[in-house]
């Protein structure tokens, strides 16, 4: 739940934001329009959602398949521009109600998940926009294909699974200097032709701009802070 305070802040939140992507994709020589900002809204009610939106934010990140089906579809009737991406693991067993329900998938990250996705695609015949989650520190806590591997699982994806790929996800050790975990990451991607870059939080979008991302994901700087879960996938 958000209190009346953090509802209140999200639209100035928001232009906040907004106005420091814009300064640091400038500072990089960058144009401001090829960055999208996630707005990540796990935890947060449906009432947080709508005060973004009606700060003109449409695009929405949650890390959790069941969370997201209760907030989302009634807000899509009354907003068609929505845009929902998850953010976070995805089991097998919830593949068909991920395919249905959001528009982005950025945690493509084994081959077992690779294939219920491409199954699951055709019988919707809807076809999300998939990135692939690199584990990007190599942390054993964390989902994410092993960078070493990140080339032959993007082979599979492509050839074997007819999947068109739009990107590459990471999240950065926390603690850690991100920037050379974003600049790797620029490197698979640019070696595999995908042009999607989906890094940088709360605490470090402004380097991962830099860096050369496309979508950042940003939570707590617009909703306030979560409480700590022990799935807290960060
Ligand atoms: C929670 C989460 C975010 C947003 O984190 P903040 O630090 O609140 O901005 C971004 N990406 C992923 C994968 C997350 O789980």
């Amino acid at each position: 739940m958000s209190s009346d305070h953090d509802l209140q802040r999200i639209g100035a939140n928001l232009r906040e934001i907004r106005a420091r992507i814009a300064a640091a994709a400038q500072a990089a020589g960058r144009n401001a329009a090829e960055v999208s900002l996630v707005a990540v809204a796990k935890t947060h009610a449906a009432d947080a959602v709508e005060a973004a939106l009606a700060a003109g934010q449409a695009v929405f990140g949650e890390n959790r398949v069941q969370e997201a089906a209760a907030k989302y579809p009634p807000l899509r009737s009354s907003h068609p521009m929505l845009e929902l991406h998850l953010i976070g693991p995805l089991q097998t067993n919830k593949v068909k109600e991920a395919v249905a329900l959001f528009d982005v998938i950025q945690t493509v990250d084994r081959e077992k998940l690779a294939r219920a996705l491409a199954t699951e695609m055709a019988r919707q015949g809807k076809r999300p926009r998939l990135y692939v989650q690199v584990n990007i520190g190599e942390e054993p806590q964390k989902a994410g294909i092993p960078p070493r591997e990140a080339d032959a699982f993007i082979r599979l994806c492509r050839e074997e699974l007819g999947l068109a790929l739009e990107g590459m996800m990471c999240i950065p050790p926390a603690g850690a200097a991100p920037a050379p975990y974003f600049a790797l990451l620029r490197e698979i991607a640019i070696r595999n032709r995908l042009a999607g870059l989906s890094m940088g939080m709360s605490e470090d979008f402004e380097i991962a701009v830099r860096l050369g991302a496309t979508l950042v994901r940003v939570g707590s700087a617009i909703f306030g802070s979560r409480p700590k879960t022990a799935t807290e996938s960060t």
